[in-house]
């Protein structure tokens, strides 16, 4: 498959994210599938050949779906929630908003008018000096700029050096579309694109460390941190999250499939032969093994690495799965007795150069039901050395966290009442927190890692321009539900 047939691809499932379940329409012979893994992009799949026909089981190693989408729920106060995984998503998100719509779930821009992020300042912590920025009011940004970047600030810089590559983007452009353009700027990073259009050495500063996307920004390559991170801004698209925490998604899928999902079920070797493949499981007394006539692989490639395949993947794939980076993500989440920040006008939320990474406040929606109370959460991003949080034990970290808080949000040590943190490189069903396409990789690699070996299918974040995003999970789950549905 060459790259414009895999978009061609990428772009036609997007007609079936706006009537999820369309594929009933098949008349496909009756298959049976093995789906392994209970993420988006293995429900996505489950579902679309569950809805077409087909005979499902999907093998889920957790004792929950889900996978990287997980809302915590436990160890807080009653009624506050954090985002482990997953939270924010776009209008452009077909495939979220389309299975949202047809499950009947709820979401939320939020900039709506009584949310926090519409009601409070944006915050910075950069080059040691607290500033914050508002309707009107710009901080003295503390960076090397020309005075009209210095007058822009981080969003106009995007605006001025990114948004224009993306072109007459607005909401209602499908993300799949957005990534068909971005694919000419795959062999630079983010920064590296905005440095050729003339951004200064102190912009790409800001922008680095002005933005979520910080260490993306830096190593992932633009074609794939265009079409996620900074389409976000495109358009004047507001930020969505579910109303209730971002797992309702994973819980509509796995409700309606039903027992069809095998929890505690981890895959430890996958074969096939020219009849179909087995996949052989553990059961903790034992091993088990289930038969079907293809199968829909979704472990990130950071797992699969480690897992048994025979006959071997192709070398091209091998060198895919073996080679392909994830980048780490630590969150540390620290709940206050009281939302303090409001009472300076903040929103909770901050974009900073110190170790507690990028500031924000949790649960996103539905303050009314927290109370006074709610949680600011460290969130911590790399790639390659991990920074000294990693070795610390859970209390270790809430410690460090609180005093590097106490910067941002002065007043974090004495309102602080418990905490918690999730490493995604430390769980063994991730090892990691998404995949980082480097420059170059995008239009080398990712076709490849879509590629489906004989019967094995593969879907996943990994293997879709929309890497990184639930989109991206739940567009390649659709994908290899067709691949099978069409299947000779
Ligand atoms: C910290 C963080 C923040 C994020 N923020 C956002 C955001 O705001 N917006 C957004 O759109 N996206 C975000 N994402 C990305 C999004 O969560 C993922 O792209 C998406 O959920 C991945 O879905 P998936 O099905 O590809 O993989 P997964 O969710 O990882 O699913 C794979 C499944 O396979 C299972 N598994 C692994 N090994 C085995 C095995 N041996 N046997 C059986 N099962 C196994 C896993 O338990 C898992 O359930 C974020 C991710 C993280 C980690």
């Amino acid at each position: 498959m060459n790259r414009r047939q895999w978009l061609q691809g990428a772009a036609a499932v997007t007609a079936l994210a706006a009537a999820p379940g369309a594929a009933a329409a098949s008349d496909a012979p009756r298959r049976r599938v093995v789906v392994l893994g209970a993420g988006l992009a293995g429900l996505a799949a489950a579902w679309e050949l569950h809805q077409a026909g087909h005979d499902v089981t999907v093998l889920e190693a957790r004792t929950r779906p889900g996978g990287r989408v997980r809302t915590l729920r436990g160890g807080f106060a009653t009624g506050l929630s954090a985002e482990a995984g997953a939270m924010f998503f776009t209008p452009s998100a077909r495939h979220v908003t389309g299975y949202a719509d047809a499950f009947g779930l709820a979401y939320e821009s939020l900039f709506a008018p009584a949310l926090p992020y519409a009601r409070g300042d944006a915050l910075y912590h950069l080059q040691g000096r607290r500033l914050r920025a508002g309707p009107g009011a710009q901080p003295d940004w503390p960076y090397a700029l020309t005075d009209e970047e210095q007058a822009l600030g981080p969003f106009g810089l995007l605006q001025t050096y990114l948004l224009p590559v993306l072109e007459d983007v607005d909401a209602s452009t499908p993300m799949s579309v957005l990534a068909e353009r971005t694919l000419a700027y795959d062999d630079l990073t983010l920064l590296e694109l905005a440095a050729s259009r003339g951004a200064s050495p102190g912009a790409l500063e800001l922008i680095r460390n002005g933005f979520w996307f910080d260490a993306r920004s830096e190593h992932a390559s633009a074609a794939s941190s265009l079409a996620t991170d900074v389409a976000a801004f495109a358009g004047g698209q507001p930020p969505l999250a579910f109303t209730g925490g971002t797992d309702v998604l994973a819980r509509a899928f796995s409700d309606r499939l039903g027992a069809r999902i095998r929890y505690g079920a981890p895959v430890v070797r996958i074969a096939q032969y020219e009849g179909g493949v087995t996949v052989t499981l553990n059961t903790g007394d034992g091993q088990d093994h289930v038969s079907a006539d293809h199968a829909v692989c979704t472990l990130p490639f950071s797992v699969l690495r480690d897992t048994e395949i025979d006959p071997a993947l192709s070398p091209a794939k091998q060198a895919v799965v073996s080679g392909l980076e994830y980048m780490s993500v630590t969150r540390v989440f620290l709940q206050m007795r009281e939302r303090f920040w409001e009472a300076e006008g903040l929103s909770g939320s901050a974009s900073t150069d110190r170790a507690v990474g990028e500031v924000q406040h949790h649960p996103i929606l539905q303050m009314e039901t927290t109370g006074a109370r709610g949680i600011l959460e460290a969130h911590v991003r790399w790639t390659g050395e991990p920074p000294p949080l990693e070795a610390m034990s859970e209390a270790e970290r809430i410690d460090h966290m609180l005093d590097e808080m106490e910067a941002v949000h002065p007043g974090a040590r004495a309102h602080f009442e418990t905490g918690r943190s999730k490493s995604w490189q430390d769980d063994p069903f991730s090892r990691g927190a998404f995949s980082n396409y480097r420059p170059g990789e995008v239009t080398r690699w990712l076709p490849e890692a879509a590629r489906a070996e004989g019967r094995i299918h593969f879907a996943g974040e990994h293997t879709s321009v929309l890497n990184t995003t639930m989109e991206g999970a739940l567009e390649s789950g659709v994908r290899a539900a067709r691949e099978i549905d069409a299947a000779p």
